[in-house]
């Protein structure tokens, strides 16, 4: 079944208005017809099975079947800092990341980073990146739209998890030797414990997940975030690039949340 995003403000008595973009691609691209069914969701939590009423151009008008629980979140909020990598490596990750579950992904430079954003280039790349994380999120049916923040400093990111409330983060490191700070940390984390999502006001209890650049990071950065209370973890005996490093933590830790372990 086709999915979409509407604003809540779209949602009225029964009813869901879709408009512009979304509407043409369901009239043009996905040749879709009234009486069609399909899953919007309001990006704030709620699912609404529907129908299709009436399809012009522009604009769709589809009927309410049924209201759902958001069924396409973690129960826990994963926000993934990512350290500025090369070319457009990112367009990958923000794509994965969201099939993968994260609520939030955070462009972070850090001294090892060989990409530099300004800001106009900056702003213009995070919109990209924001629309990327719209389509991917349609596409593995999330309930709600995942963040691309602005980039920022490690320092502001370090701010953000103390002001957010983490509750836990890792940083994977390629110096930490063993298991045991993966293990330890997995063990922190329960599954399912609340449904989601997921309001950005609630702040607490959010996982961060530091991800070093191409040329990884200064040990300095590492002292730095161990005194945050983040944890140095190992990913295996194997250097992995920076755009599977994340990856595979999101891919642990939602298998963790969806109980698997
Ligand atoms: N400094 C490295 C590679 C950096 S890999 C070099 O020699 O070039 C990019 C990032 O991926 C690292 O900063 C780290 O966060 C993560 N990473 C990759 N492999 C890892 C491993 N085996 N254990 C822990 N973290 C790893």
């Amino acid at each position: 079944m086709h999915h979409f995003f509407a604003d809540p403000s779209c949602v009225e008595d029964g009813w869901i208005r879709i408009e512009g973009a979304d509407a043409a691609h369901m009239g043009k691209v996905l040749r879709m017809r009234p009486g069609e069914g399909l899953l919007v969701s309001d990006g704030e939590g709620r699912d609404y099975l529907c129908q299709v009423e009436e399809l012009e151009k522009e604009y769709a008008r589809v009927r309410i079947l049924e209201e759902r629980q958001a069924g396409g979140e973690l129960p826990t909020r994963i926000w993934l800092f990512q350290g500025l990598p090369k070319s457009d490596k990112m367009d990958l990750i923000v794509q994965k990341a969201v099939e993968l579950g994260a609520f939030g992904v955070v462009p972070t430079a850090t001294k090892n980073a060989v990409v530099k954003l300004d800001e106009k280039k900056g702003e213009a790349k995070v919109r990209r990146w924001q629309a990327i994380a719209r389509s991917a999120a349609e596409q593995s049916k999330r309930s709600c739209i995942p963040r691309v923040l602005p980039p920022m400093s490690l320092e502001e990111a370090f701010a953000l998890v103390r002001e957010r409330q983490f509750g836990l983060c890792l940083i994977p490191y390629e110096e930490e030797r063993g298991m045991d700070s993966m293990r330890e940390a997995l063990a922190a984390i329960g599954a399912g414990e609340r449904p989601g999502p997921v309001n950005l006001q609630e702040a607490g209890g959010d996982i961060g997940v530091f991800i070093g650049p191409e040329g990884g990071f200064d040990p300095e950065e590492i002292r730095q975030a161990i005194s945050q209370g983040i944890r140095p973890v190992s990913l295996g005996r194997r250097i992995l690039r920076t755009e599977t490093a994340g990856l595979a933590v999101l891919s642990l830790l939602m298998m963790k949340l969806e109980g698997a372990f």
